[in-house]
This record gives structure tokens, sequence and C-alpha cells, in this order.
């Protein structure tokens, strides 16, 4: 499977340039979509998704017999698509059994028995099953995103995008998504549109980053690291000379660590002042790759 999006672009009637030419051609596996907020994902995510239109630009679903104009046959791409958006809405007071099978007899599972089955299947799956009675709206974060799995699994789905899944998740939680998405990335396309770099860097063997509309860099994580190795340096400040440091240097982030800053710059040679070579991370690719540098705290 291929999804194959070409010369994306849309303005919002404000005149905010949500998608300025986006090409990114994604194949089947996890692929992890990296911005900040306000970078343009989830325009990219509905529009994707058929909820809404874009000006101008292609978008193609191909592979395994099927092809798909996206943003024309919109009843095509919902009958293979896959849809966890942000927000999943209000959770209804009603079990996850009758949620899950209430939504599969509105995707077209018409006969009872196999919805029946279908719904214990995707209940064990995702691990509610112990959970089938409780009400959705009593869910921890962790298990709302997990209903939103099963729910997006109904239909066996060719293309399945979540769109900022583990925001307010705890680390625990956040593990058993990610096992999760793994299990199902293997024989379709997924996409996760994210800004957390530890999801992309756990989980994804392709990424894009895109910045206020624009695609920055797109291809294996891997092969960004390679391209900023030797070039990332670290060294351990004082608050106060934070300012400094912004100024002389290029600035990719700074972190705490046990409540002191840890700053890393780019610099094609060693920048001395005692800066040290640093085994560049995921972090330092976004970082290094958003225009002008950020030098703001990474995301947790
Ligand atoms: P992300 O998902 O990366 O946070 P969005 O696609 O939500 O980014 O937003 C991209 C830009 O478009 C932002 O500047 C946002 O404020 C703006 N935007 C998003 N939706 C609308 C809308 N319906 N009307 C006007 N501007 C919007």
């Amino acid at each position: 499977m291929e999804l194959l999006i070409d010369g994306l672009s849309k303005t919002y009637g404000n005149g905010v340039k949500a998608l300025d030419d986006v090409t990114l051609h994604i194949p089947t596996g996890m692929f992890g979509l990296l911005g900040p907020n306000g970078a343009g994902k989830s325009t990219l995510m509905r529009t994707v998704a058929t909820l809404q239109e874009a000006d101008s630009g292609t978008v193609r679903l191909r592979g395994n017999g099927t092809d798909i104009d996206v943003l024309a046959d919109k009843e095509d791409v919902r009958r293979v698509l896959g849809y966890l958006p942000q927000e999943f809405g209000v959770y209804p007071r009603v079990s996850a059994w009758q949620m899950l099978d209430h939504l599969a007899l509105l995707k077209g599972v018409t006969r009872s028995g196999e919805r029946r089955d279908l719904v214990d299947a995707l209940l064990k799956k995702v691990n509610l099953w112990d959970h089938r009675k409780r009400r959705i709206s009593g869910f921890s974060g962790g298990m709302k995103q997990r209903f939103g799995i099963a729910q997006c699994l109904i239909g066996d789905p060719l293309l399945i995008i979540v769109d900022e899944p583990t925001a307010g998740l705890d680390p625990g939680e956040r593990n058993r998504f990610y096992d999760l998405l793994t299990e199902i990335g293997e024989q379709v396309i997924v996409i996760l549109s994210t800004h957390i770099v530890q999801d992309v860097q756990e989980l994804c063997s392709r990424m894009a980053i895109i910045d206020q509309g624009q695609v920055r860099y797109s291809g294996p994580p891997a092969d960004a690291l390679r391209a900023i190795r030797g070039r990332v340096w670290e060294k351990a400040i004082d608050k106060q000379e934070l300012e400094a440091v912004a100024s002389q240097h290029r600035l990719i982030s700074h972190k705490l660590v046990a409540g002191r800053p840890i700053v890393h710059v780019l610099s094609d040679g060693t920048p001395g002042d005692g800066f040290k070579a640093a085994e560049p991370n995921l972090e330092d690719v976004f970082f290094s790759t958003l225009k002008g540098g950020i030098t703001e705290h990474a995301p947790a």
C-alpha cells in the first residue's frame, strides 16, 4: 500500500495557510508525522480522512488492488479508513461493548452474530475485555485511547490515522498503546500525528517533520540522525547563562537534568567554550529542523 500526497495546500478563511504545497509518499508501516502545535498536522490528517476539503493538490491510496482518489471518492476512502481523532467527542455513558456494537452496525456490519464476534475480538485485542461492561465515560485516558483503536479497526482498514494519540497518557498507558499500534502497523499504513518526539522514536520507521504547513524533512529517522551526527554539542550550564548561550550559539534544545539546564547546540566544528560532542537524538533532529531553531523546553 502507499498513500501519495502531492502538492496539497489549504488556506483557512482567516488567511492562515495551514498546508503549503505538502508532498509526502507514505508506504505500509508506521509513519510519524511530527510537528509543533499549529504546524498543520490535524489539517492534513482531517483532509486525508475526508473530513475537510483542500484548496489544491491530490491524494491517492493505492496497492493491494485498491486505487482511490482520496479527495474525490470519499465514500471509498471511508470504507478502508480507520480514524482516531484528537478529540473523540463526548464519551457516552454506555458500556464499551454496547458502543462498539453500535459503531460496528454504523460501519455496515449488519449480521448480529458476525458483529458480536467482531466486537468480542476487538475488545480482547485492545485489552478491554475485562472492562467491556463498564461505561466508557469512566475509563482512564489510556483505556479511552485503546477503545478508540478498537473502533478504528472495525472493517479491517488499510489506512489508519491517529491524531495526537498519546497526549495526556501516563508512561505505562503510553507503552501499552505503543505495543498495540506496533502490532497493527505491520500490514497497513498507520499515520501517527504527534508533537511528541518519543512517539516517533519508538514506533516509526519513516517520518516527516512539518512546520508552518511545509514539509521540512521526510525519510527514515536514522537518515536524519546521520545527517546531524558530529554537529551536536552539549554542555551543562547555569540558568542565568542560558540567554548568553542562545545568543552566541545555534541553540537547538535545552532541558533540565536534576535542576540544571543541559543545552544542545548545532555547530559544524567544535563551539569550544567547554562544549562536548553529543550523540544526536531525534529531538535534536526535530528542533534543528524547525525554522530558526527552537529555544523552548523540549516537550516531555
Ligand atoms: P496542528 O494539528 O499541527 O496543531 P492544525 O492543523 O490544527 O495544526 O492548525 C494549523 C494552523 O491552522 C494553525 O495556525 C491553526 O490555528 C489554524 N487552523 C486550524 N483549524 C482552523 C480553522 N478551522 N480555521 C482557521 N484556522 C485554523
